[in-house]
Parts: structure tokens; C-alpha cells; sequence
């Protein structure tokens, strides 16, 4: 595997499964609306890698949005993360590919 994201092999990248430590998460308030919280974890990735998971967010927080309150926790878990997925896992193809649009380091 390429080491150009600098994931190193035992660190782990996002939440999955199991006893995974969360880098992040978004909540969904009713009337506030979307609140992202990153957690130590998430600090210790490059910018990079930290872009595309707030890619991943970005994706939960428009969900909040668009759906509100109720709908967004009532809404399967699944359906709300291939969503988020395939927007990070896009973004970190497009720095693998060294096409950094989506990606510049924050
Ligand atoms: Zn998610």
C-alpha cells in the first residue's frame, strides 16, 4: 500500500467497528441543527487524511440538515454512513491520484 496518506500500519483510520477508538462524530440537534466534534485521535492524522474525514462529516451534517432532527436519527445508520463513506473514500482517492481539489490541507 502506498504510503503517501502516511497511515502508518497500526494506526487506526476511522471508526468501523468493534472497540475502534471515534476520531469523530457528527451530532444532530433538534432547531441547532449539525455539531461536529473531533476527538484526540482525529489530531494525529496528516492534513490530509483529516480533510477527508471532515469530508466524511461534512456529508452527516448536511444530512442533519436536509433531513432535521427527527428523520436524522430515525434514519438507518447504514443508509447515512454509505453516504459519508463514498464521499471520504472519494476524497482519498483523489489525493492518492495527486488531484488535490477536494483535499487541500486545512
Ligand atoms: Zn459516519
Amino acid at each position: 500500500m502506498k504510503d503517501i496518506l502516511n497511515i502508518t500500519s497500526n494506526q487506526t483510520y476511522t471508526e468501523s467497528s468493534g472497540d475502534v477508538e471515534y476520531v469523530a462524530e457528527t451530532r444532530c440537534w433538534p432547531v441547532f441543527g449539525p455539531q461536529v466534534i473531533y476527538f484526540s485521535g482525529y489530531f494525529t492524522f496528516n492534513p490530509s487524511v483529516r480533510r477527508c474525514l471532515s469530508e466524511h462529516e461534512n456529508v452527516h451534517a448536511k444530512q442533519c440538515r436536509a433531513f432535521g432532527f427527527w428523520n436524522y436519527v430515525n434514519t438507518s445508520h447504514h443508509v447515512k454512513e454509505m453516504e459519508a463513506y463514498a464521499a471520504e473514500l472519494k476524497c482519498l482517492q483523489d489525493k492518492l491520484n495527486g488531484n488535490g481539489e477536494c483535499c487541500e490541507a486545512q
